[in-house]
């Protein structure tokens, strides 16, 4: 797929204290069609241009803002890891179920950190409050950090220090295929990378301006090659006509591609189950107004969520059977995989 490039950056007034901030301030304002503008943080908003939600959210997705990390503080993330940190919050994709509408509602823009070597430095803290044991960092939480590896060369940066770390591993997840810079790093097998696939129609329905199901099968296959442990998200799977037929192509493609890789540890799956809040609902219809996304409460049931939010499920019969196929169809394809958790 295409690689991003904003229509217009801002950056906050302290990014260009760092060298990466002075980096991406040359190469941003020689190009012409690409608007620089300084401001900070709390004005962002206001001038990107737009009149509806619609128009809003869109140049959001086109906008990036350069900034500094502020808050160093990990947050704990289970089931995935045991601490989270960003490079990058937000990404240019447009995947109509995107957690992040309900998390960052009011924040739809693209961010990228330029205080690497303090993100660093906390991670190196966190790993010493654990008591020196093995941790465990997930980078995707709030955003997709291969998205703008083209631009920044932090996810790179990030993997080689984790290759440095005798105590840490580093989880990576990914809806792009850019993967090229990363196939030649010394990850030490540190790093796990995890790309999120999905059936045909799930991709190419609802995951807009992602790479395609069959990029990712190829950047899959080509992390999987240069021996990286490999991981895949299956998320959010969703039953609909012919449901079985396309999740069983996904993984008949996925056993052709990672043929003849090393595979130095076990492949991982996480399979999560298409699952909608009230508000998110309400944030999709508003930005995808004619959304074929199946989000009729009647069909579902309601399961407790983390922060204190209602979610609707697949009823317990259904959510059943999709676990028992998906899970039977990667034992069959892959008997030494792991299947973390089905959700
Ligand atoms: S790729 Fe991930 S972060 Fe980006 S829009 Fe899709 S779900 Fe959200």
């Amino acid at each position: 797929m295409d690689l991003f490039m904003p229509e217009r950056v801002f950056f906050e007034p302290s990014s260009l204290k760092y060298p990466l901030g002075e980096k991406l301030y040359s190469l941003f304002d020689s190009k012409k069609n690409i608007e620089v503008i300084k401001t900070p943080m709390q004005n962002v908003y206001r001038s990107i241009p737009g009149k509806t939600e619609q128009e809003k959210y869109a140049r959001s997705k086109k906008t990036l803002v350069v900034a500094v990390k502020k808050s160093l503080k990990l947050d704990v993330c289970k089931p995935s890891a045991d601490f989270e940190f960003a490079l990058a919050t937000n990404c240019p994709g447009n995947c109509e179920y995107c957690y992040l509408q309900t998390t960052q509602s009011s924040r739809p823009y693209l961010r990228t950190y330029v205080n690497i070597e303090e993100i660093f430095d906390s991670i190196a803290k966190h790993i010493e409050k654990n008591g020196g044991g093995l941790t465990t960092f997930e980078v995707a939480s709030t955003g997709d950090p291969l998205a703008l590896e083209h631009i920044t060369g932090s996810l790179s940066r990030t993997i080689e220090y984790f290759g440095s770390l005798d105590n840490a591993r580093l989880r990576v997840v990914t809806k792009f295929d850019n993967v090229e810079p990363l196939l030649h790093l010394n990850h030490n097998l540190h790093t796990r990378f995890r790309v999120s696939i999905n059936s045909r129609h799930v991709i190419s329905s609802f995951e807009h301006n992602t790479a395609s199901y069959d990029e990712r099968i190829s950047a899959a296959s080509k992390i999987a090659h240069a021996a990286y442990p490999i991981g895949f998200i299956v998320a959010p799977i969703m039953v609909y006509e012919g449901w079985r037929e396309e999740y069983s192509e996904l993984f008949d493609r996925l056993k052709e591609n990672l043929r003849g890789a090393s595979l130095p540890e076990n492949i991982t799956f996480e399979l999560i189950q298409h699952r909608f809040t009230p508000i998110a609902k309400k944030f999709i219809l508003e930005r995808f107004p004619s959304t074929g996304l199946d989000m009729d409460e009647t069909k579902r049931v309601l399961k407790w969520g983390k922060f204190g939010r209602f979610k609707y499920v697949y009823p317990k019969e259904t959510s059943g059977e999709m676990k028992e196929f998906i899970s039977g169809l990667i034992m069959e394809r892959f008997p030494h995989a792991v299947i973390e958790y089905f959700t």
